[in-house]
């Protein structure tokens, strides 16, 4: 057997279903070997967008999806996704092949320090020294990636390990990897959190992206429900709980941060996404009961009064176990619930009146509301790109858990492509729709093709404002290259690009055309874009604490 067949038998043996990548020297035949045995290989335009499906698959399917790069520049492109599947804890394998060792050190074909490249963003990093010891590692990737805190895991396969031969009748496949064992927390700090819970006045329960991944989706609405307590999903936590359950006090997120006094934290990190649990966006004594998968999270940025390490489906498990013995209800009619209705009332109704506003050139609220009213329910989310992105989570209900995906702890801009195409792998018969800022969109755009190639039912909305962060009408007063930098080219007709390939696109310029032209589109059987042009200058609605960047620049760079 060819080596790259030993690669291809294992990754079957190992329940492996989806490889994402390029194909190039070395890897070729692993590609066509993993077809062989029935594993769908996608094949990308760029190990980018690759590895961004990766990890995205990974995050849906709670299993490490398997990124194939080819050596040098392949694994460095391959690094982005990496990066982004280390910073959300999301599982994934990057198989990433190599020069020959025989040419090492001696420019050989692709080379470069592939392991040291990845080691600071992978939870293991091996090459393998033979064929013989391929099963072994390649398990263990896998097992590492899903256990313990999920993260991305390498193995690197030089080249003359994926062209090697061995006899078939050595081959001794692993046994797939099962699921990991869960944890449980101290029963006597189960019993302190809820002790803690029941003295609050006003508690909160924050849903995280870990609370997602660990499919506790029964047991946190049971929790939430038993309880009464509010509660506020991160951006990714967004659908565990329905968007639409009256407990969500999402769109009272600043009322609710700042004057909780006792927070159960569920599977989220206090890092800038939760401004590090800190004032002034907290009240100074707020006191965190953290559940945790990984022990080393806990106390970070904040101390926490309980801290729960164990994964949440089993520690709510055991928080639910106790509820029913010692049953709590946090009463609705009291100050902290009349104080947060209020709040989501106010907060609802300043944001119907921003999406109701019909005048042209069309705002971002306009533009996401029509496009959110066509959607169906079980519809995936992906969306991107700094305004879209955060308005957009203010008015796209997530009814399902993992059914949202965006930039997530990172920030990073251009995933949208390779998110949409890992959804539709992993979910077929949904409607996978990216809403896409027309920065975001450019990154990895040439995946239309890829989608397109493969049939995949994506519909991709582009929210464009003909720049980063806003755009200019048009260019011919700028002498070039003084174009200002924010700039892309005015009024691209970036549907038209789809249509190359066989997808169908439509152009949005009038508040009457968007809901017509979404609901056609997602009638197509074929991959399609709809371009809604907004207005250069369009911006959020004034924020009570900017983010960061505005802040320091006295608010006037929107970046
Ligand atoms: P968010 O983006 O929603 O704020 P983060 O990515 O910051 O969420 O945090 C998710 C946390 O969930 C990580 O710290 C991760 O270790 C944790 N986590 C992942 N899986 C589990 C699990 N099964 N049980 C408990 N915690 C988990």
């Amino acid at each position: 057997m060819e080596g790259a067949a030993v690669v291809a038998r294992t990754l079957k043996a190992l329940e492996v279903t989806d490889v994402f990548g390029v194909v190039g020297r070395p890897v070729t035949n692993i590609a066509m070997m993993a077809q062989a045995e029935g594993i769908h290989f996608w094949s990308f335009r760029n190990e980018q967008a690759a590895s961004y499906a990766a990890g995205a698959a990974g995050y849906m399917t709670g299993r490490p999806a398997v990124c194939l790069a080819v050596s040098g520049p392949g694994v460095v492109h391959a690094l982005a996704g990496l990066g982004n599947a280390w910073a959300n804890c999301w599982p994934m394998v990057l198989i990433g092949g190599a020069t020959s060792t025989d040419h090492s050190e001696m420019g050989g074909f692709q080379e470069a320090p592939q392991i040291e490249t990845v080691r600071p963003y992978v939870k293991m990093a091996c090459r393998a020294e033979s064929l013989a010891r391929v099963p072994f590692y390649i398990e263990k990737a896998i097992r590492v990636a899903m256990y313990g805190r999920p993260g991305p895991t390498y193995v690197e396969l030089p080249a003359e390990v994926i062209y090697d031969l061995m006899d078939e009748s050595k081959l001794v496949l692993p046994r797939p990897v099962p699921p990991p064992p869960l944890t449980f927390a101290d029963p006597k700090s189960v019993r302190a959190a809820l002790e803690l819970l029941k003295t609050a006045k006003n508690p909160l329960v924050i849903v995280g992206k870990g609370t997602a991944y660990a499919r506790a989706e029964a047991e946190a609405t049971h929790f939430v429900e038993k309880t009464g307590l509010p509660f506020l999903p991160t951006p990714m936590g967004k659908g565990v709980l329905s968007d639409e359950h009256s407990q969500s006090v999402a769109a009272a997120r600043n009322l609710a941060l700042q004057s909780a006094d006792v927070i159960l934290l569920l599977g989220a990190r206090l890092n800038w996404i939760l401004h590090f649990g800190q004032t002034p966006r907290y009240n100074k004594d707020v006191k965190f009961i953290h559940v945790e998968i990984a022990p080393e999270e806990l106390n970070n940025s904040v101390r926490a009064e309980v801290a729960l390490a164990g994964d949440i489906k089993a520690v709510l498990t055991q928080l639910n176990d106790l509820l029913a013995k010692s049953p709590f209800q946090f009463p609705k009619a009291s100050p902290w619930w009349n104080a947060l209705n209020d709040k989501v009332a106010k907060n609802k109704a300043v944001n119907a009146k921003l999406c109701a506003d019909e005048r042209m050139p069309l705002s971002y609220y306009r533009a996401l509301k029509g496009v959110h009213d066509t959607l169906p329910h079980d519809a995936i989310i992906v969306s991107e790109g700094a305004n879209t992105m955060d308005i957009g989570r203010t008015i796209f209900d997530n009814r399902l858990p993992r059914h949202r995906l965006d930039a997530g702890t990172w920030g990073t801009m251009g995933v949208g492509m390779g998110f949409a195409i890992a959804a539709q792998v992993v979910h077929p018969g949904k409607k996978v729709v990216a809403i896409e800022g027309d920065s975001a969109f450019g990154f990895s755009g040439m995946e239309i093709e890829t989608m397109c190639r493969y049939g995949l039912n994506v519909c991709t909305v582009i929210i464009n404002n003909n720049g980063i962060s806003m755009g200019v009408e048009d260019l011919s007063g700028f002498e070039k290259p003084n174009v200002p930098f924010f700039v892309y080219t005015p009024q691209a007709r970036y549907e038209k690009l789809i249509e190359a390939f066989g997808g169908k696109g439509y152009y949005v310029t009038k508040p009457e055309e968007i809901e017509p032209a979404m609901r056609d589109a997602l009638a197509q059987k074929c991959p399609t874009i709809v371009n809604i042009m907004i207005d250069t200058a369009a911006t959020r609605k004034p924020q009570e604490h900017p983010f960061e960047l505005g802040a320091t620049l006295g608010g006037k760079a929107k970046l």
